[in-house]
């Protein structure tokens, strides 16, 4: 079976720092794996061990610690989709991503349900339009029996079960097994394994037409909330004081 894992490269969320002066994200933080993406990647190396195969980790944009990182965890080899046209948005990156998909000629795609960034969740549903298969959202729990996966997700009140045959794309959550840590070996391993660079050119794909059809305008934090006050074991007529104080100093009294 041949399984295909989607990576993001994204900024360590935990490392995230905004800078008004620049009305972006302080340069420099360490790029790191999407979160959701290394589950999905569990999942497609389990299901390497089950019924055989391989593994391919693949990312549109610059990659290379998210695809170093796939390797040492036991993926076979690696594609990094780079240059002209890319990444743009959302629909772009599909794009591209079902080109090379298509080019592959995969049997599963697993992806993460969103990312840590951007997240706008688009990405999954609009490769496996693009490519005419069938997508299973919020993925939680999977088996492979008889050539059928049977599917757990997560819904909004509950667990939903579905039964599915491959090509498909499954989309994955944490509630997942836990991705497991490259060991030294497989760090050492992933230096030797193929890692291929491609530009959208290379997948038959025009850049001038990979128009993005959402531009970035530009970044901003949100406004902090200014301070409230808690009136806790004040007696009634101060309270009520303390309140009209606070409404007041706040041109909310007319
Ligand atoms: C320099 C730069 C410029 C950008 N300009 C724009 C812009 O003008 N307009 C705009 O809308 N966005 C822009 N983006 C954002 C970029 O388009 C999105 O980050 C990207 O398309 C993925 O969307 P997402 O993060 O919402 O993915 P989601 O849909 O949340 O991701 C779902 C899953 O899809 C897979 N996936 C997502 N992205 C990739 C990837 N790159 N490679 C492999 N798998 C992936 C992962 O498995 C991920 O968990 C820009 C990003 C960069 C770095």
């Amino acid at each position: 079976m041949k399984i295909a894992v989607l990576i993001k490269q994204v900024p360590d969320p935990n490392a995230l720092r905004f800078d008004p002066r620049l009305g972006d994200l302080v340069p420099g933080i360490q790029p790191v794996a999407n979160e959701y993406d290394l589950y999905a990647l569990e999942a497609a190396l389990r299901l390497r061990e089950q019924v055989g195969g391989e593994v391919v980790v693949a990312s549109v944009g610059p990659a290379r610690d998210a695809l170093n990182r796939g390797l040492a965890m036991g993926a076979d080899r690696a594609v990094a989709i780079e240059g002209e046209g890319v990444p743009g948005d959302s629909w772009v990156t599909a794009t591209v991503l079902a080109a090379w998909l298509r080019r592959e000629q995969v049997d599963v795609i697993w992806c993460g349900q969103e990312t840590s960034d951007s997240g706008t969740g688009n990405v999954g549903p609009t490769v496996a339009a693009l490519l005419d298969v069938p997508l299973v959202s919020n993925v939680v729990g999977w088996e492979f029996r008889d050539g059928l996966f049977e599917i757990e997700r997560e819904i909004e009140d509950g667990h939903q079960f579905q039964e599915v045959a491959p090509p498909v794309v499954l989309c994955a959550l944490s509630a997942l097994p836990q991705p497991r840590l490259p060991t030294l070996r497989g760090i050492m391993d992933a230096r030797r394994k193929p890692q291929e660079r491609l530009s959208p050119a290379d997948l038959g794909l025009d850049p001038e037409a990979l128009d993005p059809l959402v531009r970035w305008e530009g970044l901003s934090q949100p406004v902090a909330k200014a301070a409230g006050i808690v009136l806790q074991d004040v007696p009634p007529d101060e309270a009520v004081e303390q309140l009209l104080a606070f409404l007041e100093s706040r041109g909310l009294l007319t």
